[in-house]
């Protein structure tokens, strides 16, 4: 357990130093079995937190197990996903630029760059609710069933993983795909890939567990 504590404040700490949310706002989490989770808590700062900060919560009851400080205040969030989906092991939150001027203005991020296939084969947008609320949770937990990264309109960006590394890696890809989508409407659009040409890099990526 002191490791996955340790993994989920070296990711937080991670996710700050990248610019990737600001000040004490973004969180992060990791599946410790079928019944808890660890997750950062609400308010530190994150070049402060440590790995004795982070909390362990019951999945199901949402109560704390251990820990001295509040879990994050998106904790509805996580361990929503996490009741509904055995094989999520890390998720990330973050308030990433690009992505979050995407949610903002309520567009998708398209099938812009074969990366996108890690995550599923397309990034849905969850509607605007206040934060930390169960409406967010439940909606966010609906619309992650068979993707792996989110939109929440006018907030941020979901981002699941098989583990935490693998959460973390896709916080990053979303943000990049968000940058490139961007970039390319200057160009003059982008060219999107066919679901068909997404659905053969899924094969691949699940083949041989590497993203080229
Ligand atoms: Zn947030």
């Amino acid at each position: 357990m002191a490791d996955v504590r340790k993994l989920v404040c070296q990711v937080a700490q991670r996710m700050a130093n990248a610019a990737l949310a600001l000040g004490t706002a973004g969180n992060v989490s990791a599946r410790l079995d079928d019944k808890t989770i660890a997750i950062t808590p609400t308010g530190v700062p994150y070049d402060r937190l440590c790995e004795d900060d982070i909390v362990v919560v019951d999945i199901h009851t949402r109560r704390v197990v251990s820990g001295h400080l509040k879990p994050s205040s998106e904790t509805p969030m996580h361990t929503e996903v996490y009741a509904r989906r055995s094989d999520i092991h890390g998720i990330v939150h973050t308030h990433s630029l690009y992505a979050t001027a995407f949610a903002v203005a309520g567009q998708s991020i398209e099938a812009v760059h074969y990366v996108i296939a890690t995550m599923g084969d397309h990034i849905p947008v969850v509607p605007y609710f206040t934060y930390g609320t169960e409406a967010l949770a439940q909606a966010a937990a609906e619309a992650l069933q068979t993707v792996k990264v989110a939109l929440l309109a006018n907030h941020g960006v979901l981002a699941l993983g098989k583990d935490l590394e693998e959460a973390y890696y896709h916080a990053e890809a979303v943000e990049y795909l968000a940058q490139l989508q961007y970039l390319a409407k200057g160009l003059g659009g982008p060219q999107v890939l066919t679901p068909s040409q997404i659905a053969e890099v899924m094969e691949k990526f699940q083949g041989y567990g590497q993203r080229g």
